[in-house]
């Protein structure tokens, strides 16, 4: 199953990163943890503070590096090839040293393609949304620059995580509850996976042993009162979507852990008028889909019950996606399945009913 299994010893430094395990070396979480950011930098000599306009402005005031040389980087907002060049000659231009990234899952997967392209570069990433472990996996999902889905390819991890849970206090819950659609659907994709490939190593089973604990505490948290959920169980959620979901891509590098549920949702970012969820909102409708198609009908129940919770899509329309669209979603569903190597045993005139019938 895994690459290497595969592949003759006659190794060269080029195939390296095909080959590797990569952990981000530092993850800090905590109260307040960005006040170590001036000791984190303090041997770097220019400073590139990279964020949306929105983040820049909210939550820039939260880093405290008063001192340094620093320059303001406002990033587009969209993890794409063409950003990914306008941001690589900012950093080259302005000698940049040391990039920090904060925002959601886009701001981080460039952050590290930005990394992996540039010598020297050293990469803080803050997370400010908990709706996707991006912070601390080693993929970036690259986008077009109308926000429709087109590769996740293999980037490198941040030098240095920071996680402070002052930022996620005040977090909407929308962002939480999305990030959990993402977490919850790991373990149903890797079940499927492993079951339909039958399956039975070490690394499948601690993936699968961890996605389904974190699926099990996820059911607890929403169903004890989710509306006035608290700040410590805001602590644990941010630790679960963000770090031990990010754990579960990391130590499957090399198993296939993507199933129905992603390339559904990959899928639906082609329609235009629909942009502006948030990856896990598409991917609570992917995996609603995916069970119905295996007909688990525990599974369907389950997760209509947690998703009605978290005002988590199960329609169509609850995407601003209707009967027109429907034919588009298809074919891109078709060809990414293809190029994915997507494991999925159904087929796909099914998936295309499913898809009228979730309207
Ligand atoms: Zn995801």
């Amino acid at each position: 199953m895994k690459f290497f299994h595969h592949k003759k010893w006659d190794l060269n430094l080029n195939e390296l990163n095909s080959f590797s395990y990569y952990f981000p070396p530092n993850i800090v979480k905590g109260r307040k943890t960005l006040n170590f950011i001036l000791e984190i930098i303090k041997d770097k000599k220019k400073i590139g503070v990279m964020a949306d306009s929105f983040i820049m402005k909210n939550y820039y005031t939260y880093l405290n590096i008063q001192g340094k040389n620093t320059e303001k980087i406002n990033f587009n907002g969209e993890c794409s090839s063409r950003e990914f060049f306008r941001l690589k000659q900012i950093i080259l231009n302005k000698g940049i040293d040391c990039l920090v990234c904060m925002g959601g899952g886009k701001a981080m997967d460039i952050g590290k393609l930005l990394k992996r392209d540039i010598n020297g570069l050293f990469l803080i990433l803050v997370p400010t949304s908990a709706a996707t472990c991006a912070a601390v996996t080693s993929v970036s999902v690259v986008y077009d620059e109308n926000s429709t889905y087109m590769k996740t390819v293999d980037s490198v991890c941040a030098d240095f995580v920071i996680i402070d849970y002052e930022i996620f206090y005040k977090l909407p819950l929308a962002f939480f509850s999305a990030g959990i659609a993402d977490t919850i659907a790991k373990y149903f994709e890797i079940s499927t996976v492993k079951k339909f490939l039958k399956v039975n190593d070490i690394y499948y089973n601690i993936i699968l042993d961890l996605s389904e604990k974190l699926y099990i505490r996820l059911k607890e948290i929403t169903y004890n009162n989710w509306e006035k959920i608290d700040a410590a169980k805001k602590e644990e959620l941010t630790d679960i979507n963000i770090f031990f979901s990010g754990i579960i891509s990391l130590l499957g590098r090399f198993n296939i852990t993507v199933s129905a549920a992603h390339t559904i949702a990959h899928s639906l970012t082609t329609i235009n008028h629909s942009q502006k969820f948030l990856h896990g909102e598409y991917v609570a409708f992917g995996l609603f889909m995916q069970e119905n198609l295996l007909k688990n009908k525990k599974n369907v129940k389950e997760l209509q019950n947690i998703f009605i919770i978290h005002d988590l899509p199960i329609k169509l329309s609850q995407l601003n996606i209707y009967k027109n669209d429907i034919n588009k979603i298809f074919e891109f569903y078709i060809k990414l399945k293809e190029k994915e190597k997507i494991i999925f045993p159904v087929n796909d005139k099914m998936v295309y009913n499913q898809l009228n019938k979730n309207l």
